[in-house]
C-alpha cells in the first residue's frame, strides 16, 4: 500500500494552501488527491469558443495581512491585478481565477481524476485513504477541503455533529460567447439594479481575462434551487434571457454553456478556523465555510478557503512536532 505522511482531500484553494503551508515548513511527503482533472476547485474558468470565461469565483478582496503579503507577491509577478474598486479593491488573476490556482500547486505533487470515497480510521494503524478507483493510500495525517456535506459522506461512521450544521446554497452560471460587444459598462462587472434572480454580470473581454467577448450570468442561491429540477437547456434558456439584454447594438449570442454548483456558498458558518477528528485528532477538515473567530466578513470566500488551508497546515506542522 501506498504511504504518505500527509494527504490533502481536495485540490482547491485551501487544499493548496494547507499543501504550500506544509511544504515551506519542510514536511514534503504529502499528496493532494482531486477528483477533477485540474486542481482549482470553484477558482474555476472555462475556454468557450475563442475566449475564456471565470464561472467560480470572479475576483477576491484582502481583510489579512498573509493575503495581503502574498497578493504584493502575486502582483509582482504578474499572476494578479486589481480589477475594481476603491478603496478596497478587487483582485483577480490575469489570466482567469484558475490560472492562479494552477501557479500556486506548481510545486504540489497532485493526484488529479482521482475521487476519494472514504477515510478508515483504525486506531492501530495509521489512516486509510480509500480511492473510487480500488487503490488505498496510508496516511498519518488527513486535511479534508471537500465542501462540508461532501466531506460528511467520506467520514461515515465518525462523529460529525459540527460538521452538519454547514450547508451550501448553490448557484447556476450561464456563459456566453458573443458576436459583437456588451453592453455592461467598464470595468466589465454589474452586481447592482439586475433582474430578479440574477447575483451578477460579467464581461471577461472587458475584464481583461479573454480576447473574445464571453460573458457570465451568476443567477442568486434562492434562484438555482427553484430551477434544480429543470433540465440543462430549460435553465439555460432562462439564463440567456438575461444574457440578451446587455448586448449591444448589433451584437448576437453565438453560443452558450451552463455551470451548475451544487456547493456554491456556505449558507451556515463554522468561526474557527478548522475541526478535528478522529483517533488522536489526525484527520483535520478545514474549507471556505471554516472561519476565524474575529473573521469581518463572516462569509465563505477566496480569503477564508486561503487562511483556512494555512491554519490547517499549520496544524498538522504542530501536530507532527507532538503539540
Ligand atoms: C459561483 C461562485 C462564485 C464565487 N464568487 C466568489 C467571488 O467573487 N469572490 C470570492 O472571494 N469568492 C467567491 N466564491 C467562493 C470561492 O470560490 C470559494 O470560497 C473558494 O474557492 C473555496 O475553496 P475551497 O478550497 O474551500 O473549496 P473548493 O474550491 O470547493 O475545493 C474543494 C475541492 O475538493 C475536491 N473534492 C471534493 N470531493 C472530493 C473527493 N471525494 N475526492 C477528491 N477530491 C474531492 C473538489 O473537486 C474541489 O476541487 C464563489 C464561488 C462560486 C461557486
Amino acid at each position: 500500500m501506498e504511504k504518505k505522511e500527509v494527504i490533502i482531500i481536495g485540490g482547491g484553494l485551501s487544499g493548496i494552501m494547507a499543501a504550500r503551508t506544509l511544504l515551506n515548513k519542510g514536511i514534503k511527503d504529502i499528496l493532494i488527491v482531486e477528483k477533477s482533472r485540474s486542481v482549482g476547485g470553484r477558482l474555476a474558468t472555462r475556454r468557450i469558443d475563442k475566449g475564456i470565461a471565470d464561472h467560480g469565483a470572479l475576483f477576491f478582496t484582502v481583510r489579512s495581512s498573509e493575503l495581503q503579503k502574498d497578493v504584493e507577491r502575486w502582483l509582482e509577478a504578474g499572476w494578479v491585478k486589481r480589477w475594481f474598486g476603491n478603496p478596497y479593491p478587487r483582485y483577480t488573476s490575469v489570466n482567469g481565477m484558475n490560472a492562479l490556482a494552477k501557479q500556486l500547486a506548481e510545486t504540489i505533487p497532485v493526484k488529479q481524476n482521482t475521487k476519494v470515497s472514504a477515510i478508515r480510521d483504525r486506531r492501530d494503524g495509521p489512516l486509510e485513504v480509500e480511492l473510487e478507483n480500488g487503490e488505498t493510500i496510508s496516511a498519518d495525517h488527513c486535511v479534508v477541503t471537500a465542501p462540508a456535506p461532501q466531506a460528511l459522506s467520506l467520514l461515515k461512521g465518525m462523529e460529525q455533529d459540527e460538521l452538519s450544521t454547514i450547508s451550501f446554497a448553490p448557484c447556476f452560471v450561464g456563459m456566453f460567447t458573443l458576436e459583437g460587444p456588451s453592453s455592461i459598462p467598464e470595468p466589465g462587472h454589474l452586481d447592482d439594479e439586475l433582474p430578479q434572480g440574477v447575483e451578477r454580470v460579467v464581461d471577461h473581454h472587458k475584464k481583461g481575462i479573454s480576447q473574445s467577448v464571453t460573458v457570465s450570468v451568476y443567477m442568486t442561491g434562492e434562484w438555482s434551487k427553484k430551477n434544480e429540477q429543470f433540465e440543462d437547456n430549460g435553465v439555460l434558456k432562462e439564463i440567456q434571457k438575461v444574457a440578451e439584454r446587455y448586448l449591444a447594438e448589433g451584437s448576437e449570442i453565438a453560443g452558450a454553456e451552463l455551470k451548475r454548483w451544487r456547493y456554491a456558498e456556505a449558507e451556515t458558518v463554522i468561526r474557527k478556523p478548522f475541526i478535528e477528528t478522529g483517533c488522536d485528532n489526525r484527520i483535520i477538515i478545514c474549507g471556505d465555510a471554516f472561519l476565524r473567530e474575529q473573521d469581518e466578513a463572516g462569509r465563505t470566500r477566496f480569503e477564508s478557503a486561503y487562511l483556512s488551508g494555512i491554519s490547517a497546515g499549520e496544524r498538522v506542522a504542530e501536530k507532527r512536532k507532538g503539540i
